[in-house]
């Protein structure tokens, strides 16, 4: 079955979709992006995400490319043209297409939307979790703004190659202090030999992750003690656990970071137990 895309206001099939080679998302980068996780065909804490991408978009004073309810049909419809059951559906809005010139367009352009959505394999996912994943330590060297949801992801993409070059899944990010930030696409979390879930406050240096944010009100639920606060790699070795959390990961247990086991060398078991509870707590539409 070909894969169909929403592009600006069309329905289109993924091989003959395009956008315009002035779009300043290809040209700049200047635009900003959501990812939800689809189950049972339902998108995962959808208001939620579209409450983050309002938001990314005012900070860089880019428009609503449509009212919020429009914009909820549009998720829904590319979902079930491309009859995803498990899968991401993946929305990105950009300034709109204008003549390059690095500041905004004089006269205001439309913004730019594409929508797509494409199936995983819960299998697959599934198995990664049960046998755990690396991690590798870089230095932080993003912008300071990575509480916006940017497409401009370069850092990240050098990053999650490097982890990849040397067998790991993920690269977290550590800043100047030597404290961890994130991940190159997710968010990173231990928890310490008494019990303790542990993971950067949103203050500075990460995303705000949605799944992070669910995350906190399954501790609560589960009295599962809570430190927001930065934490440094040499702390992270010696964790009883640890784990990244994104909307297509949702809780995936971290095993070994820079070639060192983590516990015993298993994913831990608060890591599973927040990895099952987690949809428990999750709002589906
Ligand atoms: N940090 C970064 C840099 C990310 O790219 C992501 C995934 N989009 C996250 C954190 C996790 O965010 P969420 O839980 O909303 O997917």
């Amino acid at each position: 079955m070909s894969r169909i895309a929403y592009v600006n206001g069309q329905y289109r099939d993924m091989r003959d979709a395009s956008v315009n080679i002035e779009d300043r998302g290809y040209q700049f980068s200047d635009g900003v992006y959501e990812v939800c996780e689809i189950r049972g065909g339902k998108v995962v804490d959808m208001p939620r995400h579209l409450t983050r991408l309002q938001r990314s978009l005012r900070e860089l004073r880019i428009d609503m490319p449509m009212p919020l309810a429009a914009l909820e049909i549009v998720i829904h419809e590319t979902v079930r043209r491309n009859r995803v059951s498990y899968g991401i559906v993946y929305l990105q809005v950009t300034r709109g297409v204008a003549r390059r010139d690095h500041a905004f367009p004089v006269n205001p352009v439309k913004p730019a939307l594409v929508v797509t959505a494409r199936g995983l394999n819960l299998q697959k996912n599934q198995d990664t979790a049960a046998k755990g994943i690396g991690v590798i330590t870089v230095p932080e060297n993003r912008w300071p703004r990575v509480d916006i949801k940017s497409v401009s992801l370069l850092p990240n993409v050098l990053a999650k190659q490097q982890a990849r070059e040397n067998s790991a899944y993920e690269a977290w990010f550590v800043d100047h202090n030597g404290h961890v930030t994130e991940g190159s696409s997710s968010n990173a979390w231990i928890v310490t030999t008494d019990g303790k879930v542990i993971t950067r406050s949103v203050d500075s240096g990460i995303l705000a992750g949605i799944t992070r944010a669910v995350l906190m009100e399954v501790l609560a639920a589960l009295q599962i003690k809570l430190e927001e606060r930065p934490f440094t790699p040499a702390e992270a070795y010696e964790a009883a656990e640890a784990f990244v959390t994104a909307s297509s990961q949702i809780v995936m247990p971290v095993v070994r970071i820079d070639g060192r086991n983590i516990g015993d060398g298993k994913p831990g078991s608060i890591s599973m137990r927040l990895r099952e509870e987690f949809h428990r707590f999750s709002a589906f539409s």
